[in-house]
């Protein structure tokens, strides 16, 4: 689904600017993402992985090399087409929800489905079929501020489900979430793998990466495979 590569087989890097200074935020030579594929990449704060997940989501280009989406070089193709696709085929989940606060559960979920031209009454019953879905049925005209932690977390995983992305990228989605609330958020990675999308989580949680089918561990900005992925290889 995802590939990282260079056809002068440099490393794929991003290099972020900083007052003159220059941080080398990822470099990887390759990385294949397969299909369906569940994937964890594990690695402490300020390792890359956000940098990392932008560059898959289509949000920030690489400084050298490429990032293929579905056989295709996601920073070469017009600008246009590239947010088309990540509004419809590329579903993205953060550590902080990014739920806009003066709207309701519900209104939360319907943008994506306004941003791809649904109707007011396709917006409204895909947003409240998927809040049922994550249990939150009783909840769907309250505000973020009125909504657990984890419940809000429930609303951006159906705000990432509503155009049924093919692709999901989480970014430490079980950070800040107390036991109970990881591990629901936890089992709805595993349905939506058994969906057939394909994920790519990552965290500094060793525990939530051991439900992923295989692991990257990510390091200072350099991507390896860890042991696990060794074993099973
Ligand atoms: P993580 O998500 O693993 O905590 P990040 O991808 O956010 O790591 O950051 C990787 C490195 O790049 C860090 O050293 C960080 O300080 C630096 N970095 C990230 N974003 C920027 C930016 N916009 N400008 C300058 N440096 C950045
Ligand atoms: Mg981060």
């Amino acid at each position: 689904m995802f590939v990282l590569d260079d056809v002068t087989k440099r490393y794929v890097t991003k290099r972020h600017g900083r007052r003159g200074k220059e941080v080398v935020a990822f470099r990887a030579d390759h990385l294949d993402i397969p299909v369906g594929s569940y994937t964890a990449i594990v690695g402490p704060s300020g390792s890359g992985k956000t940098t990392l997940l932008s560059l898959f989501g289509g949000m920030l280009s690489p400084t050298t090399g490429r990032v293929h989406f579905d056989g295709r070089s996601l920073y070469d193709m017009p600008v246009a087409q590239r947010t088309r696709l990540r509004r419809t085929r590329i579903g993205f989940v953060f550590q902080t929800f990014n739920l806009v606060p003066y709207l309701t559960a519900l209104e939360n979920v319907e943008i994506p489905l306004s941003l791809i031209g649904k109707s007011a009454s396709q917006q409204r019953c895909r947003a409240e079929a998927l809040l049922r879905r994550v249990g939150l049925e009783d909840r769907m005209d309250h505000q973020p501020g009125e909504l657990s932690v984890g419940q809000q977390q429930r609303v951006a995983l159906a705000r990432t489900l509503a155009n049924e992305p093919e692709v999901i990228l989480a970014d430490e989605p079980t950070g800040n979430l107390d036991p109970d609330s990881r591990a629901a958020v936890l089992a709805f990675f595993d349905e939506m793998h058994r969906d057939g999308r394909t994920i790519v989580m990552v965290t500094h949680d060793a525990a939530a990466a051991a439900r992923a089918a295989s692991n990257l561990s990510l390091r200072d900005g350099v991507l390896s495979a860890s042991s696990r992925l060794l074993d099973v290889a």
